[in-house]
């Protein structure tokens, strides 16, 4: 049996194609994947989505959203893409053997936190190395810690990890911050965060757990060593579209590429959020994608019958 479409991914991006999709009768089915929400699953309060004056807690959020896809039918299988096939339709979508076929498809799989790639950090990941302060923040009460990256996810996660850690040290390579103005304020304004501005980290020290980083100052090429118990990335993310090489067109850094609103370089294969999307990246216009992408799905779907 064909679906009329199918949705991959599941954050705002995703959650949101499926409310519209199953309220246009398309009985979408989603493959969620195994981080299920995306990234909002990760984060702590979401203060900038319109219509929550008071906050509210990304998982919180997400659940949400699920709720109101399933309200309208959306079906959710709860595992990974492992491989498609785009050649003909209907497309060919498989976790692992079990193969899902589709009139339309829609792609949102959304971006994922990156790694320095530095010594010592892979081994520590899960012993003082992470890229998710509301995952593992709890951890680090009463000890040092640092924060690495200049955006607004790492005064996010320094702020939020002053709740927890004694003193946190953000730890960036120039001497300016791109993150938002009122990210910044707080955060250098907060008496338990202090910066290390151009430097960037080494190796992370330690044997079963984390005791330090190694730190090069950029522009006197000092190095040294800051004791801390926990070391945390934000400093940026990469786009989930390894399923896709070679077969849909993607940008330089790996993005998807869209024309004409979310439609791929293959008819009837739409894309949206942050899979797409490296400029604005926000719930809110991951979520106005997934809008479009659903009714550019129908739109196409009605001009092929
Ligand atoms: P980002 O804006 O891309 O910032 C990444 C930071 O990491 C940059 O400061 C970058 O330095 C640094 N960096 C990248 N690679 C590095 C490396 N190899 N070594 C050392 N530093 C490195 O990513 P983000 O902070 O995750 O934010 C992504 C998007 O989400 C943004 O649009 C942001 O506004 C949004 N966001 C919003 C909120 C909020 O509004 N509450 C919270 C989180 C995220 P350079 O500055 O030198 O490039």
């Amino acid at each position: 049996m064909s679906e009329k479409v199918i949705i991959i991914g599941s954050g705002p991006s995703g959650l949101t194609a499926a409310i519209y999709a199953a309220r246009a009768d398309l009985e979408p089915l989603m493959i969620e994947g195994m981080e299920a929400g995306g990234q909002l699953m990760l984060t702590t309060d979401v203060e900038n989505y319109p219509g929550f004056p008071d906050g509210i807690m990304g998982p919180e959020m997400m659940g949400l959203f699920r709720k109101q896809a399933e309200r309208f039918g959306t079906r959710v299988v709860s595992q990974n893409v492992t491989r498609i096939d785009f050649s003909e339709r209907p497309f060919g979508v498989w976790v692992d053997s079990e193969e899902f076929r589709a009139d339309a498809v829609i792609v949102s799989t959304g971006a994922s936190a990156r790694w320095l790639g530095v010594p010592g950090e892979e081994k520590l990941r899960g012993h003082g190395v992470s890229a998710c302060a509301t995952c593992d923040g709890f951890f680090f009460r009463d000890t040092e810690i640092a924060v690495v990256g200049g955006g607004d996810s790492a005064m996010e996660e320094a702020l939020f990890l002053t709740k927890f850690a004694s003193k946190v040290t953000i730890i960036h390579r120039r001497d300016e911050f791109r993150a938002s103005r009122i990210m910044v304020t707080r955060a250098l304004e907060h008496p338990k965060i202090e910066v290390r501005w151009n430097s960037v980290v080494e190796e992370v020290l330690g044997e079963d757990a984390v005791t330090g980083i190694r730190l090069r100052d950029v522009t006197s090429g000092v190095v040294d060593d800051l004791a801390v118990e926990g070391v945390f990335m934000a400093i940026g993310h990469d786009p989930n579209t390894n399923l896709f090489q070679d077969v849909l067109d993607l940008d330089e850094a790996g993005y998807l590429k869209v024309h004409s609103g979310t439609m791929t370089s293959i008819p009837g294969v739409f894309g949206a959020g942050d899979v797409v999307d490296h400029t604005y990246r926000q719930a809110i216009t991951a979520a106005g994608m997934g809008c479009q992408a659903a009714i550019d799905a129908e739109r196409w779907l009605d001009g092929q019958e």
